[in-house]
């Protein structure tokens, strides 16, 4: 299989061929159609086997394919949440480098920094935010940023963001969007906290596993 029996845009097409990817990975072949067909995905697989981009692409792919309403400026459509900082950067940056050919904006919302610099990110206009889920629920509690127009939600490394004591505040943030929308959720175990969240968030999801 290559990309292009995928349903990529030419523009997602022509950064992959930049960034030297030749054909996908068995994760991305198996969640690539799964998420562009708008379903719940449920992926047990581990960092190293393509995962960023198992989601990333078919996001970037959804949200430059919908037409942006005029005057409402660039709202947060979809949120990637990690738990920790340098994976939140690394997948900003992956995505910066699938999407420079289209006019889809990310940005990073990560502690450690100066909330000032990610306040103005915000202030631009981002499409995808990638955070951190501490970070993120002090811009909640300041009502600094609106995730009202979320659609798709990645939760990335479940099973760490609930070994370092995320998973109340991964509630609480899950509590501000909307909860018609897609969720892609990874895991590499599940213990039985995980399995139950998988059972309260997910509907229907077509299961990945590597
Ligand atoms: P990840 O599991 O998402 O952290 O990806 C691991 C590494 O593989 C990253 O450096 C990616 O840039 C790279 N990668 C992901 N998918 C592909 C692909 N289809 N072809 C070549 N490299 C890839």
């Amino acid at each position: 299989m290559t990309f292009n029996d995928l349903n990529l845009s030419p523009a997602i097409l022509k950064a992959l061929s930049k960034e030297n990817y030749t054909a996908p990975t068995p994760i991305q072949e198996q969640s690539i159609p799964a998420v562009l067909a708008g379903r719940d995905l449920l992926g047990c697989a581990q960092t190293g086997t393509g995962k960023t981009a198992a989601f990333s692409l078919p996001i970037i792919q959804l949200l430059s394919e919908q037409k942006t309403i005029p005057n409402t400026g660039r709202r947060i459509r979809s949120l990637i949440l990690t738990p920790t900082r340098e994976l939140a950067i690394q997948i900003a940056d992956n995505i910066k480098a699938y999407s420079q050919y289209t006019d889809i904006r990310c940005s990073a919302i990560v502690g450690g920094v100066s909330q000032k610099v990610q306040e103005r990110a915000l202030n631009q206009g981002a499409d995808i935010i990638i955070a951190t889920p501490g970070r993120l629920i002090d811009l909640i509690n300041q009502k600094r940023i609106d995730l009202q127009h979320v659609q798709i939600l990645v939760l990335d490394e479940a099973d760490r963001m609930l070994d370092m004591g995320f998973i109340h505040d991964v509630k609480r943030i899950i509590a501000k969007m909307p909860s018609k929308r897609q969720t892609l959720f990874f895991s590499a175990t599940m213990p039985p906290e995980i399995s139950k969240m998988i059972k309260s968030i997910l509907v229907n999801p077509v299961k990945v596993e590597i």
